[in-house]
C-alpha cells in the first residue's frame, strides 16, 4: 500500500529528531510570548525559552492537564486572537464537562494532512469511498475523518451516527469501500447487517478505520469476521486535534504516531519519562499547532511506545493498543481492572455476542462486580444447563485472568444498550 505523503512518513529517524528539536525551540518562544498561563509556569519552574535546544529538553518543560483546560474554558488557553480561529470543536465529555479546543486554518490543513496519512493505511485512495458514521458535530471524529477523505479526493459520505437501518441502505447502495465509526458501532452494524435481512456479500466494503474507545484484538477478529473488512486502529484525542493522531499500518503491529506534529513520551507512576516498550502515561506536545498548542499534555491513556523498525517503511514510533484510561481503570475489592481485560476473556469463549457491560457495586462493604454479557443469536434456545455450564466456566477464566470473582449474567441478544458513539462500558453504582 502506498503513503500519503512518503518524504515525511519515511524520513530517518535523525531528520525527524532535528525537525522536532526545531519546532520544539520554535514553540516554546511561541506560547512563553502568547499565552500567560504557560509563560506563569515556566517562570515558576525557572525556564527559558533559550534553555530549550533539543528535543530531548522537552523534559524540562511543564504538563498540561485536563482541569487546565476546564479552568480556562472556553478560550482562555489560545495562543491566537479570536478572528483568526476558524473553527471550534470540544471533547463530548466521557469524563465531565466540555473541553473546548480551537483551529486556525493551518491547523485544520495539519489536521486534513495527518488524517489523509491514517486513511492512506487503511487502503484509501481517490477511488475510493468513504462512509462517516463518526458523529458530526462538536466531536471531533465525524468532520477528521470527513476532511482526511476529502484531501485524498476519495468520495465521502456523511452520514453521521444514528439511524442503523438507514446507515446500512447507504452503505450497500452508495458501494462504500471504507468505513469509519467506532468499533463497537462497528460491532452493532455487523450484527444489525443480518438481522435485518442484508448479505454481506453484497456490499463492497474492504476496510474500516475505527477508534475513538479501546478495543481489543478479540473485537478485531469479530468485526472483520461480520464485515468482511480489514479493520485498522486509529487513535486521536480533541485536545491534540481529534483523530489521526496515530493510526495502524499494513504491518498492524502497533499505531504510528504522526511524529512531525505531535511528540509522544510515556511517563511511569512518578511522572519520569519511561524506556521504549514500558508502559505507562501517554503524554504528548503539540509540535506545530497555533490555535491551541499544548507542552506535555497527560491524556491519562495507558499504553506503551515502540521505535524498532516496522515491515511498512515509516520510521515514525507505534503506540501499542490503548490498555484503557487511567479514569476507566476499576478498582475492584483493591484488585485494578480495565473493561478491555474483561472484553478479552469473553470474546475468546466464542457462543457470545460483544455486547456487554460492567456493573460495580457495594453488598456489606465489599465490591461487587457483575459481568453482563449477550449471548450469541441462536444460543439462548438452547438448554439451560449448557448456558449454566457457559457461564460458570466464564466466571472460572475471568477469576484467573483478573485474580478476582465476578458474577457472570448471560443476557437475550439485544437487551444491552447500543451505543452510536462510544460504548458505556461501566455502571459503576458505588458512586451513588
Ligand atoms: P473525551 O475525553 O471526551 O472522550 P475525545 O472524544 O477527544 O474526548 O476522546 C479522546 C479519548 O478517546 C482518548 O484520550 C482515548 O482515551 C480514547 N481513544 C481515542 N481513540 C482510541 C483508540 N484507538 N483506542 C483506545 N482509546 C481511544
Ligand atoms: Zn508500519
Amino acid at each position: 500500500m502506498g503513503y500519503f505523503n512518503k518524504a515525511i512518513e519515511t524520513m530517518s529517524r535523525a531528520e525527524l529528531e532535528t525537525l522536532q528539536s526545531e519546532r520544539l525551540k520554535n514553540l516554546v518562544a511561541y506560547v512563553y510570548e502568547r499565552v500567560p498561563f504557560y509563560r506563569e509556569k515556566m517562570n515558576a519552574m525557572r525556564v527559558k525559552p533559550s534553555d530549550i535546544h533539543t528535543i530531548a529538553d522537552i523534559v524540562k518543560l511543564p504538563f498540561t492537564e485536563k482541569t487546565d483546560l476546564r479552568d480556562n474554558y472556553p478560550f482562555g488557553l489560545f495562543a491566537v486572537p479570536e478572528r483568526e480561529v476558524v473553527r471550534v470543536h470540544a471533547s463530548s465529555g466521557t469524563t465531565g464537562k466540555l473541553t473546548v479546543v480551537g483551529y486556525t486554518k493551518a491547523d485544520l490543513d495539519v489536521w486534513s494532512e495527518v488524517m489523509a496519512r491514517s486513511l492512506t493505511c487503511a487502503g484509501v485512495t481517490a477511488d475510493s469511498t468513504v462512509h462517516v458514521s463518526y458523529g458530526y458535530g462538536l466531536f471531533t471524529g465525524g468532520l477528521g475523518a470527513h476532511d482526511g477523505a476529502s484531501k485524498i479526493g476519495a468520495r465521502v459520505v456523511p452520514a453521521s451516527s444514528g439511524n442503523t437501518a438507514r446507515q446500512l441502505m447507504l452503505l450497500k447502495d452508495f458501494k462504500a469501500t471504507t468505513l469509519c465509526c467506532t468499533p463497537s458501532y462497528a460491532a452493532y452494524l455487523g450484527d444489525a447487517l443480518y438481522e435485518n435481512g442484508y448479505d454481506i456479500r453484497d456490499f463492497s466494503l474492504k476496510s474500516g478505520l475505527f477508534g475513538a474507545e479501546p478495543w481489543t484484538e478479540e473485537m478485531r477478529a469479530e468485526i472483520e469476521k461480520k464485515l468482511r473488512i480489514k479493520a485498522y486502529d486509529v487513535y486521536g484525542l480533541s485536545e491534540i486535534m481529534g483523530p489521526g493522531v496515530s493510526v495502524e499500518c499494513e504491518a498492524q503491529n502497533g499505531m504510528h504516531v504522526w511524529e512531525d506534529h505531535f511528540f509522544p513520551e510515556i511517563l511511569d507512576d512518578d511522572l519520569q519519562p519511561a524506556p521504549y516498550g514500558e508502559q505507562g502515561e501517554l503524554v504528548f506536545t503539540t509540535l506545530t499547532k497555533q490555535a491551541l498548542p499544548l507542552l506535555r499534555y497527560r491524556t491519562k491513556d495507558i499504553c506503551s511506545l515502540h521505535v524498532d523498525p516496522c515491515p511498512c517503511g515509516r520510521t515514525h514510533v507505534r503506540m501499542g493498543k490503548i490498555m484503557g484510561r487511567k479514569d476507566d481503570m476499576l478498582i475492584i475489592r483493591g484488585v485494578n481492572v480495565f473493561p478491555s481485560q474483561i472484553e478479552t476473556v469473553l470474546l475468546q469463549m466464542g457462543n457470545v455476542s460483544p455486547h456487554y457491560q460492567l456493573v460495580v457495586g457495594r453488598e456489606n462493604n465489599t465490591d461487587t462486580l457483575e459481568v453482563r454479557v449477550e449471548l450469541a443469536q441462536g444460543m439462548f434456545s438452547d438448554e439451560v444447563k449448557h448456558i449454566e455450564a457457559l457461564r460458570s466456566d466464564m466466571e472460572s477464566r475471568l477469576h484467573s485472568a483478573l485474580g478476582l470473582s465476578a458474577r457472570v449474567k448471560l443476557v437475550e441478544p439485544n437487551t444491552i444498550p447500543r451505543s452510536e458513539g462510544k460504548a458505556v462500558r461501566v455502571v459503576d453504582n458505588r458512586k451513588l
